[in-house]
């Protein structure tokens, strides 16, 4: 787990080095990166079971209309660096893979190539209309989009990509983009992508992925989805099977706080996530879920759960956490404290990439979307500093949500 002093001594070295190279106290993102420290790990179970190990996917279900059988629990490939990973997923049974142009600077689409050779069609492989800079505009001309799959193919060592999402969403205007969908068109008339999707973490989840499904444009829907979650998901989960759209979900570990809740002791933290993949997959209506792999252990400790139902225990411990961690997660979907904020401040993004972070183990990321951020609305949360925080009478889960941003633009930012 990054501290926030491994974070200072980061930037203490970065800001040495950049006065001996000459460059300016504000970074550029192409060229900043080498002075990144790479990624800490995401935390795993201290107390690894001995029954884990060499777990394999017992359960594969239908993703809709594609017809492809996913496993239950696949590979989620932000973060991602090394092909020997993925190979020792495929090894295990996974045959869903869901990358993008800009996780890991690219490096996940060419780790995923290297370990995709030869096995292809044993494979599902998704991903992103993004470019390696990041989630590609509505106003990105078509011819350019269609550049954008065309070097993900190159990366993946691979003819065609089997789903690409729209991905980010955050308002029907991007999700019906006519250049995504011309785009898309054209790249399935060449045989470059067979399945369209969309991907969301917006306040305006539920109208995004209802007109998605309603639309009759969209394959499959990748969603947010963990124990009491909001509260119309179930719904369009129905909608999406009975039209027979393809259902994965994400953000299953809801913030994976497990292994820093007081009161979680080393056998609930090992739990956790089994009991979270089963309560996820005990939907019907979901096809799989994908979560962040970047380590052996973590195949493990996920796949132990394939397959496999939630029981007593299990809802128990996902309502202990439930408890413990409510203050902390900020609900996709939720946005109710963005109209109280005087500065526009980006609450729900800036707590979402707090915790890539934190739990994720992907810390370049979020100080690279955080730095975007800043660069999009001219400001971060600095604003933050002696506010009245209106926006915390407004949070239905009492997040104390100034001293959490507080924290986060010292912890993300990385211009001065
Ligand atoms: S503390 Fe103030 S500036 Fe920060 S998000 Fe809340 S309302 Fe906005
Ligand atoms: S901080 Fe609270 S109100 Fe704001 S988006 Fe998150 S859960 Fe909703």
């Amino acid at each position: 787990m990054g501290s926030e002093t491994d974070r200072r001594g980061f930037l203490k070295r970065a800001g040495a080095l950049a006065g001996v190279a000459g460059v300016g106290s504000i970074f550029k993102y192409s060229t900043q990166w080498f002075l990144v420290s790479p990624d800490k790990p995401p935390t795993l179970s201290d107390k690894p079971d001995a029954a884990w190990k060499g777990a394999t996917v017992a359960g594969y279900n239908q993703l809709g209309r594609t017809g492809w059988k996913m496993s239950d629990i696949s590979f989620g490939a932000g973060g991602l660096r090394d092909a020997d990973v993925v190979r020792l997923a495929i090894d295990r049974g996974i045959n869903y893979i869901d990358t993008s142009p800009d996780y890991s600077d690219s490096e996940s689409e060419r780790a995923v190539g290297e370990a995709i050779t030869g096995k292809r069609d044993k494979l599902f492989i998704a991903s992103k209309f993004c470019s390696p800079d990041g989630h590609l505009d509505k106003d990105t001309p078509v011819a350019k989009i269609i550049e954008a799959v065309e070097g993900s193919l190159g990366r993946l060592k691979t003819d065609y990509l089997d789903l690409c999402h729209i991905h980010a969403v955050n308002s029907l205007d991007r999700l019906m983009a006519p250049t995504f969908h011309e785009a898309f068109d054209r790249l399935k008339e060449q045989g470059k992508v067979r399945f369209l999707g969309v991907s969301s973490h917006t306040p305006e989840l539920e109208t995004v992925m209802n007109h998605a499904v309603d639309s009759d444009r969209f394959d499959v829907i990748m969603v947010a989805y963990n124990f009491k979650n909001w509260p119309d998901l179930d719904n369009i989960i129905d909608k999406a099977k009975s039209k027979n759209v393809g259902f994965v979900a994400m953000k299953t570990l809801k913030g994976a706080y497990h292994t820093t809740l007081r009161g979680f002791d080393p056998s609930e933290r090992g739990s956790f996530p089994q009991a979270a993949f089963k309560w996820v997959n005990g939907n019907p209506g979901v096809a799989g879920l994908v979560v962040t792999i970047t380590q052996p252990a973590q195949i493990d400790e996920y796949l132990y759960a394939s397959g496999k139902a939630a029981d007593a225990d299990d809802l128990a411990l996902l309502e202990k956490y439930e408890q413990l961690a409510s203050s902390e997660y900020c609900r996709p979907g939720c946005g109710e404290c963005l109209d109280s904020c005087p500065h526009d401040v980006a609450v729900n993004d800036v707590l979402r990439y707090t915790m890539y972070y934190d739990t994720y183990g992907q810390q370049r990321e979020a100080i690279r979307l955080y730095d975007r951020m800043i660069d999009e609305q001219g400001h971060g949360a600095e604003v933050c500093v002696g506010c009245s925080a209106p926006c915390e009478g407004a949070c239905p889960q009492s997040i104390p949500i100034r001293n959490k941003l507080v924290r986060a633009d010292r912890l993300l930012r990385l211009r001065s």
